[in-house]
């Protein structure tokens, strides 16, 4: 099974994937922890390419571009190898972020966005998506706290400010009305016990096996 997680800065992704991932391999499945962008050599390259902010000059499209080019590799070096042998895998980040980071840049139109998704990711969809749901002001403050533990800067897209934030909340609500058998919408707004009590709960019924 194929899980995605997704959700604004600040919203506890990482937290939520180690706890399920923990989870399920106590129930005895064999997880796989990847992430977007990124998840193989390759794409990890392009990563750090874009989040340092260098493929800004080619404008929103090339960039966006660039993602797509990260995920088809991820895609077949790391999720569909481990999708066939039954491992389920838990991305942080998928298709969705471009949707909602690249789509709320505005620049690209949304049927472009639909273009890219779907050459890329070629049948390829994730069975459930969890979208960690939470006011920006409070994601945003979150992730400041812990670029000041860690003694990091912002990157790229952390640097775009509340209203961006705003827009990016938005655009994920918009993508879970869409979709709405797909993806379930957590409340993030709860302690980290409280938001695996949903996401556990949420998994049990979606997918029960
Ligand atoms: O999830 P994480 O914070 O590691 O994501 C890395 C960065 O890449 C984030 O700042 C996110 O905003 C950005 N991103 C993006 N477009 C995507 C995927 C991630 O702007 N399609």
């Amino acid at each position: 099974q194929f899980i995605t997680f997704e959700g604004g800065e600040g919203a506890g992704k990482s937290t939520q994937i180690a706890r399920l991932k923990d989870r399920l391999e106590q129930l005895g499945h064999a997880v796989l922890v990847t992430r977007e962008p990124g998840g193989s050599p390759l794409a990890e390259e392009i990563r750090s390419f874009i989040l340092a902010g260098h493929a800004k000059p080619l404008g929103p499209f090339a960039e966006a571009l660039m993602f797509a080019a990260a995920r088809i590799d991820h895609l077949d070096k790391t999720i569909k190898p481990a999708l066939k042998n039954g491992t389920t895998v838990l991305c942080d980040r998928f298709a969705d972020s471009t949707r909602a980071y690249q789509g709320s840049s505005g620049a690209i139109a949304p049927s472009v966005i639909d273009d890219l998704e779907r050459v890329a990711l070629a049948g390829t969809k994730p069975d459930l998506t969890f979208i960690l749901d939470l006011p920006a002001e409070i994601g945003l403050a979150r992730a400041g706290e812990r670029q000041a533990l860690k003694g990091e800067g912002a990157d790229r897209f952390e640097d775009e400010g509340l209203a961006f934030h705003q827009s990016l909340r938005r655009a994920y609500l918009a993508i879970a009305k869409s979709a709405p058998h797909r993806c379930a919408v957590i409340n993030a707004d709860q302690s980290p016990d409280e938001v695996e009590a949903a996401i556990w709960a949420t998994l049990r019924e979606r997918l029960p096996e």
